[in-house]
């Protein structure tokens, strides 16, 4: 099953306004959660239990507010050159304690040198929200691999796991707000991926097989105005 990820107008509305709330809220959940965790030695039974409440509820409002902000800034957009291979370093570093810690062997092939001018922050959000999907499908002993090079216009990474992989409709789901398999899952990364892709006037496509795995492929232009 292979599909071209579209998203439509509305969603993009949504998603801007989504995530320019989620940039005002994350400070003062912060502070709430710091203050939270000041109390928990000194809480016992009942109050205790409400505080475990509280703090979980937080950490789901946490993910759910990562999915969106981990990097970008909403609506200030910055564009810049940086190189991207040097940012896809970066991101495997990044993503190298989750994936020790279950068991996924994360590895990486990037053609080096290759210089890309666009938002970088929103482009290292869309990378970040794909890789972490890939990493949390795999199980133990899976494989994450990782595939940047250079063509004649665009540059294309690849993000490819032999995780669970996805049924076909599952795959014409991706890009959907709200859309999750997960128990804590947000459906937001992949929705926001796929707008930040398509507003770099990029192309995103999945491929999947149940059981087989899912392989992404993003082709940016050098070039890109977010
Ligand atoms: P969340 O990760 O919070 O569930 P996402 O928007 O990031 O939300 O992903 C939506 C859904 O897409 C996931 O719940 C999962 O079912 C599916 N998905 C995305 N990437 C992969 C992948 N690499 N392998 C299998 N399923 C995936
Ligand atoms: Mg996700």
């Amino acid at each position: 099953m292979k599909q071209e990820i579209q998203h439509n107008e509305k969603m993009k509305t949504l998603g801007q306004l989504a995530a320019s709330i989620a940039h005002e809220v994350r400070n003062p959940l912060t502070v709430v959660k710091g203050f939270l965790q000041m109390m928990r030695p000194h809480e016992q039974g009942k109050n205790a239990q409400y505080l475990e409440i509280a703090l979980g509820e937080l950490e789901r409002t946490e993910a759910i507010i990562n999915d969106y902000l981990y990097f970008a800034k909403p609506k200030l957009t910055k564009i810049e050159s940086f190189s991207l291979s040097d940012m896809l370093q970066n991101v495997t570093t990044l993503f190298m304690p989750m994936a020790t810690n279950n068991g996924v062997l994360l590895s990486s092939n990037l053609q080096g040198d290759i210089m890309i001018h666009t938002d970088r922050g929103q482009l290292q959000q869309a990378l970040f929200n794909i890789i972490k999907n890939a990493v949390e499908a795999t199980p133990s002993d899976g494989e994450v691999l990782l595939h940047l090079t250079g063509h004649d216009q665009h540059a294309q990474i690849v993000v490819m796991d032999n995780g669970k992989g996805m049924t076909k409709e599952q795959v014409s789901r991706i890009g959907t707000l709200f859309f999750t398999t997960k128990e804590v899952g947000t459906g937001i990364g992949t929705a926001l991926a796929v707008r930040i892709i398509q507003s770099m006037n990029g192309v995103i496509t999945y491929e999947s097989e149940p059981g087989a795995g899912t392989k992404v492929t993003i082709k940016v232009p050098y070039q890109v105005v977010a």
